[in-house]
């Protein structure tokens, strides 16, 4: 019987629970027993009580519930290789030798990163004393698969992540509520959202409920006088009878000298050179928290089954794929071309040495 594990690591998502529930009852349905391990890496590491096979009940509500109920966590120990070498020893103590792992980049880096090196672990392993040479060569392959939660929509070779579209629908209905008590005051208000390396979320909010201006790290305003120019703007609608004015400001917004653009800027900006009565709302975690939506929960459902089958079919020297969506149909890319193709796409909007807004603030704020 193949033994599948999933984890969910790094951020949390709206539509991770459904991630397992899809993983856990596909498992079951093709004959394989399912394990969920708890808290990211961080219960790879500490395996035990960490590590607990899943029945088909285990995930029942799952589907609606918001967050990650089996926990994550950011793993420092699962950085260095002493981490992962106990990790590989909890999973093959398990008899576990495929893992699916539901993350952002960072979470989907160290995927690979442990599959590449799971020879030289198990080797090390064996000379310790801590595996049977028989242990060794029965898991001799790791299947990685990579799901992608993540509620920025920062992931290369897929269209859309587990989590954005709720995260996006949530933010509407946040700048719905805005937009009524703006009218009614006549004011104008700073709408940060998140986004640390990526401005879908501010940009589809910003289409989804008519704002005034959108400020996204790959797209900084042009032109050094981009301030008169908006505030030009705003000043004229304002004279036609505007009673509102919204501005939505990714947390990772920079300037075309790759400078932070904050909220904080924008908001001193529309009050001192426009006098405008100004407000400044940072969403935060009720962006990333709650029921995650019917799509979501579909994504998550259509890309755990998928992740089982990947497993299923994978063969030595076959590089670990990534499920994603593109074109609306359910994809395995593969995971390693995927991770680096993000990291290319934000070097090229100057992600490389660029301190983003939310940095400057509080570097635990969105963690
Ligand atoms: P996300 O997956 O949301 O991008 P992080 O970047 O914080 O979040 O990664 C989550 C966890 O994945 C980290 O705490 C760490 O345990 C693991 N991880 C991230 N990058 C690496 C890496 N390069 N090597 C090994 N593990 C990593």
């Amino acid at each position: 019987r193949r033994k599948i594990a999933i984890l969910t690591s790094g951020g949390d998502a709206p539509g991770m629970n459904a991630a397992v529930r899809g993983v856990v009852r596909a498992a079951i349905t093709r004959g394989c027993d399912a394990y969920a391990v708890h808290e990211g890496y961080q219960g790879l590491v500490d395996g035990g009580d960490m590590i607990k096979k899943m029945g088909w009940d285990d995930v029942q509500g799952y589907l609606s519930t918001g967050g990650t109920v089996i926990g994550t966590a950011r793993c420092k120990a699962f950085r260095e290789r002493p981490g992962r070498l106990l990790a590989a020893r909890n999973l093959v103590r398990e008899g576990i030798d495929a893992l699916v792992v539901c993350g952002g980049d960072g979470s989907l880096t160290g995927a690979d990163l442990f599959r590449s090196e799971w020879p030289s672990l198990l080797e090390e392993l064996v000379k310790t004393n801590e595996l049977t040479s028989e242990e060794a060569e029965k898991y001799a392959h790791l299947n990685i698969v990579g799901l992608v939660g993540s509620i920025d929509n920062d992931m290369s070779s897929t269209d859309i992540t587990i989590g954005a579209v709720t995260c996006l629908h949530r933010i509407c209905e946040s700048i719905d509520s805005i937009s009524s008590t703006a009218s009614s005051h006549s004011r104008a208000f700073v709408v940060e959202v998140m986004g640390r390396h990526c401005g879908w979320l501010a940009l589809m909010a910003g289409i989804a409920t008519g704002a005034d201006f959108i400020f996204i790290p790959e797209r900084p305003p042009s032109g050094e006088n981009w301030r008169d120019n908006m505030c030009a703007e705003i000043k004229a609608h304002r004279d036609l009878g505007k009673r509102k004015t919204i501005v939505i400001v990714c947390e990772g917004a920079i300037d075309s000298n790759l400078n932070p653009i904050t909220s904080k800027d924008m908001m001193d900006l529309l009050t001192d050179r426009l006098h405008l009565d100004t407000r400044m709302t940072i969403l935060g975690h009720v962006q990333r928290g709650g029921k995650p939506c019917a799509f979501d929960r579909n994504l998550a459902t259509m890309q755990g089954v998928e992740a089982v089958e990947a497993v299923l079919a994978s063969k030595p020297g076959i590089p670990s794929p990534m499920i994603g969506m593109n074109e609306n149909k359910i994809t395995r890319t593969d995971l390693m071309k995927a991770v680096a193709l993000t990291g290319e796409v934000a070097k090229a909007i100057g992600r490389k040495d660029f301190i983003g807004a939310m940095e400057l603030r509080d570097p635990a704020f969105n963690q």
